[in-house]
């Protein structure tokens, strides 16, 4: 079992609308209480920031966290379309996902990107959810470990290199492998603890006290019936996810299995 309290973020990716979003977060804010029994956070797209911010209000807020799904690397300027992490910290966000393979595959994101991204959000004051995996060829071919940690090593390394050791220790990492994002092939439980413990080892770079704080949560198709043997493995800290958050009971349930 994880040492962590674990964390459980939504990804509601580009869904949603107004009324909608307004029935998903009541239920979630009465289904949770005031006693969650592991961080929830949801990542909502970002115009809907400031509507799930009132819904939740102060006292929901301090069991639902607000995350968004991406920042921009740069703190300001002419960057159109881009959203700053300062800007986002003035909506309340704590968490924002960064190198999603989404953005990594259509938006040709690169590890440097992304690096930059969770540097910039730290430095905001936001929590980086720093998120690698591999492509089903990628694990055929045997390199599903290499992938993984080379994408997480470009972060660390940054980290360490610009704002020292201790940088890391604010991150969190989400493995997500792609061949189980939104396919309903999940990893096995063994198999998502593989990896798991491999980024571990990884972020012993940084220090033993930082790899133990660091959470590391997986994602790809995670759901009611299968999150609890996914999040009783030992370096498994929470999950990230997708289609079942944008299901109150779903998204209640995996809450629920969390520890
Ligand atoms: C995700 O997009 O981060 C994700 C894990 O999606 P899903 O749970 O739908 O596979």
């Amino acid at each position: 079992m994880s040492k962590q309290r674990q964390l459980i973020a939504g990804n509601w990716k580009m869904n949603g609308s107004l009324g909608a979003n307004a029935a998903l977060v009541r239920a979630l804010a009465d289904g949770i209480g005031d006693e969650a029994r592991c961080d929830v956070a949801l990542a909502v797209p970002a115009p809907y920031l400031g509507q799930v911010r009132d819904l939740l209000g102060d006292a929901a807020l301090a069991s639902i966290a607000l995350a968004a799904q991406d920042v921009s690397p740069h703190a300001s300027g002419a960057y159109t379309g881009e959203v700053s992490a300062a800007m986002l910290k003035d909506f309340g966000v704590r968490y924002v996902v960064v190198g999603h393979s989404e953005r990594r595959q259509y938006h040709g994101e690169t590890d440097a990107d992304v690096a930059a991204k969770a540097r910039g959000a730290l430095s905001a004051g936001l929590v980086p959810i720093v998120c690698v995996g591999e492509t089903l060829a990628q694990r055929e071919a045997g390199q599903g470990e290499t992938v993984v940690t080379a994408q997480l090593d470009a972060v660390v390394e940054h980290l360490r290199g610009t704002a020292g050791d201790d940088a890391v220790a604010g991150i969190v990492v989400a493995y997500e492998p792609v061949w189980a994002i939104g396919t309903g092939k999940t990893a096995t439980p063994a198999q998502a603890q593989e990896i798991h413990a491999a980024l571990r080892r990884r972020l012993r770079q940084a220090g033993e006290s930082t790899a133990a704080a660091v959470r590391i949560l997986y994602g790809g198709s995670m759901n009611a019936g299968n999150a609890a043997e996914l999040l009783a493995q030992s370096d498994i800290d929470g999950g990230l996810v997708g289609g079942a958050s944008l299901k109150a009971t779903d998204f209640l349930a995996i809450v629920a299995a969390a520890r």
